[in-house]
């Protein structure tokens, strides 16, 4: 689950990290007040007006602006406020059709007053699943996009790898404020910076923290201009906090709906609709249908209660899809039994009624071929199979 950058801002935050302070606001009048406040609590004189999307990159595409004075305020908050903000990283990319700008953060001009003597760093902090280990992620050259910078000055790009027994030790902060190239109030702020940040990772189950650019202010200051916080879902239930955090106006829409249902669905551009149990099976299904001359449409997990209800409400979802040319369900009867699978599916085909697609159902395990019986004598246009090999054949038959 993302945050939007003011929520992860609170949370760096709550850990003691320093941060470009700022004031939500939904309207174009709260950005006014909302200036007027931020002028009063932080002496700024000017304000950043920052889109708040699940995306990052917003600067390109014109959802970050300076404002200088009341009157620019009211200017880029009305601009920015309901605009479809078309960012590299929105559906699409800048050809995409971007998304809708909701909320806007009023910040603190941290560049001022002297901007020539900021430096833009760029840290994150995340999980390094080869090596096992966190990671902190850090370079000088902050404010642009840290791939380019890896691509381009790979040396520019260091790595400091957290050992999970020991934790962060403080001799590793002080590398990385070294190898930043800061000194004195810099080189201080900056080790608390580290520590704190690492902090809230752990403390938050995060996956990532990227904080680009982390700002080294004119006054040796210290700050997070801007915050990306992936959490970990599975964590969630932990921080009841953070699952308030959850916007599911920036999700798709569908995902979240099959979220309601306990269905682990992921939207993908394909022709060929998968219903699964089982994460790695339901990879090793879309392996399959790729094998076979097809994509797949969707990654549908249904996890182990396979049932009529289930089911239907997944077949719903692939169907929802117009690309979908058929539909594989591959499922393992282990604990649930495949002639119920079979029975689920038959109920769930009936019920929907005008299903034009192709079915192809693949039902392996206990009572798997009384399930194929089932299938075949239910007078439906469903096409059995026991091996996953001559499912994969019928996948290619009918997209033929
Ligand atoms: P992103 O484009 O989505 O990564 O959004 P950022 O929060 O990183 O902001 C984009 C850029 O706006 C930053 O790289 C800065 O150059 C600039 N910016 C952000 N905050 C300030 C500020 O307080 N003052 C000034 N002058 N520029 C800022
Ligand atoms: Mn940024």
């Amino acid at each position: 689950m993302n945050l939007h950058e003011y929520q992860g801002k609170e949370l760096l935050a709550s850990y003691g990290v320093n941060i470009q302070r700022g004031e939500i606001a939904n309207t174009v009048e709260e950005a006014v007040s909302s200036f007027a406040k931020l002028q009063a609590d932080t002496g700024t004189q000017f304000a950043v007006v920052k889109a708040q999307i699940h995306a990052g990159g917003r600067g390109k595409g014109g959802g970050v602006k300076l404002a200088k004075n009341a009157d620019e305020l009211k200017e880029h908050a009305s601009n920015i406020l309901g605009m479809m903000l078309k960012t590299p990283q929105t559906p699409g990319g800048l050809d995409g059709e971007g998304k809708l700008v909701r909320k806007i953060l009023i910040a603190e001009d941290v560049y001022a007053p002297d901007f020539d003597a900021c430096e833009e760093m760029y840290i994150s902090v995340l999980m390094d699943r080869e090596k096992k280990q966190n990671v902190i992620i850090y370079s000088t050259e902050g404010g642009m996009d840290i791939e380019d910078v890896a691509e381009n000055t790979p040396h520019l790009v260091h790595k400091e790898y957290i050992d999970p027994n020991l934790g962060l030790l403080p001799f590793q902060a002080r590398k990385v404020a070294f190898n930043l190239g800061l000194s004195g109030t810099a080189f201080k702020g900056m080790t608390k910076f580290i520590n704190n940040l690492y902090k809230a990772f752990v403390g938050s189950d995060a996956s990532m923290f990227e904080i680009n650019p982390c700002l080294k202010a004119g006054d040796d200051s210290i700050i997070a201009v801007d915050c990306k916080v992936s959490l970990d879902e599975n964590a969630l239930f932990r921080h009841p906090n953070l699952a308030e955090m959850r916007d599911e106006k920036e999700e798709d829409a569908t995902e979240v709906e099959a979220k309601s249902y306990g269905l682990n669905f992921v939207n993908l551009d394909g022709n060929v609709g998968c219903m699964v149990n089982g994460a790695g099976l339901a990879m090793a299904t879309m392996d399959i249908i790729k094998l076979s001359g097809g994509s797949p449409a969707n990654f549908l997990d249904v996890g182990g209660t396979a049932d009529a209800a289930r089911v239907e409400q997944a077949f719903r979802i692939i169907l929802r899809d117009d690309n979908v040319k058929a539909i594989l369900i591959n499922i393992f009867g282990g604990i649930v039994r495949c002639d119920r699978v079979a029975n689920g599916v038959v109920d769930a085909y009936k019920n929907i009624g005008d299903i034009k697609v192709p079915i192809i159902v693949r039902l392996q395990g206990t009572n798997a071929d009384i399930a194929k019986k089932i299938i075949d004598e239910s007078g439906l246009e469903v096409h059995s199979a026991i091996q996953l090999k001559e499912a994969a054949e019928i996948v290619e038959k009918v997209l033929k």
